[in-house]
């Protein structure tokens, strides 16, 4: 479904290169759940934007469901964000002055959806999530673990063919992380593609593959291996 082909990805800081990812070829399959994992600079963030449409390879080929979108324009590129991509932060990043429903709503709203089917969308997606009972609160007025909840919800809510979860538990308590990660786990089961960034060995154990990422170089590995 998503293939990384040969890629590399160079940043230019003044006269110095800074080689970000280098020659990473990955597959990721229909309803995968990959934990990436590596120390802080290695190129995580690099690959997820790569994959996720937020940024472009310098070498190489990105084929998703056999196009390549590594040469996609601006345009083209927040289509491709909309249609087939779910993002969770670490920091949630929802908008504090609005209900859970509507923060859930906002990516249909870009996408042009109707509002009856908007609110329809948004209020399954936040019963996959299980808070149907914080639909009319607001961010603040809820626990870290049901921010990301709603942040989950919001990303599901295109219904998008993979979900990128950066360090989704990062700043959460261990209980609250723990429920985080069961619940991607059961969206998993249901057939959601998922690729999560983490810190957390345990964590990345329980994912079905494991992908590390030293100096920009990606290698599969055992989950004896960590
Ligand atoms: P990670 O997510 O694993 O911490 P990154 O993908 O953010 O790693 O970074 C990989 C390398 O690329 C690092 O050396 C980082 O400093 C560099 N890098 C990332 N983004 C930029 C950028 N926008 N400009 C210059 N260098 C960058
Ligand atoms: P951090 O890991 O520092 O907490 P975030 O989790 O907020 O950062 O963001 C992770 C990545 O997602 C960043 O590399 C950023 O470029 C991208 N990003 C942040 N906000 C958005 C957004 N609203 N839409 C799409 N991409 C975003």
């Amino acid at each position: 479904m998503i293939e990384v082909r040969k890629v590399n990805k160079t940043y230019s800081m003044g006269k110095e290169i800074v080689k970000a990812l280098d020659d990473v070829s990955l597959r990721i399959n229909a309803g995968d759940f990959v934990a990436i994992v590596g120390p802080s600079g290695s190129g995580k963030s690099t690959l997820m934007n790569l994959i996720g449409g937020l940024d472009t390879p310098t070498e190489g080929q990105i084929f998703v469901d056999g196009k390549d979108i590594s040469h996609y324009k601006d345009k083209e590129m927040s289509k491709y964000r909309n249609e087939k991509i779910g993002f969770v932060f670490q920091s949630f990043n929802l908008e504090n002055t609005l209900t859970a429903l509507e923060n859930v709503m906002m990516p249909l709203i870009f996408a042009g959806v109707k509002e009856k089917t908007r609110k329809e969308k948004a209020l399954k997606a936040l019963e996959l999530v299980d808070l149907m009972d914080k639909t009319k609160n607001r961010p603040m007025e809820m626990s870290g673990g049901q921010r990301q909840r709603v942040s989950i919800a919001r990303a599901l809510v295109n219904d998008p063919h993979i979900v990128f979860a950066d360090e989704p538990t990062g700043n959460l308590d261990s209980k609250n992380g723990k429920a985080i990660m069961e619940l991607l786990h059961e969206l998993n089961k249901k057939g959601y593609t998922i690729v999560m960034v983490t810190h957390n060995m345990e964590q990345a154990k329980q994912a079905a593959r494991i992908v590390s990422i030293c100096d920009g170089r990606t290698r599969e590995v055992n989950r004896d291996e960590i």
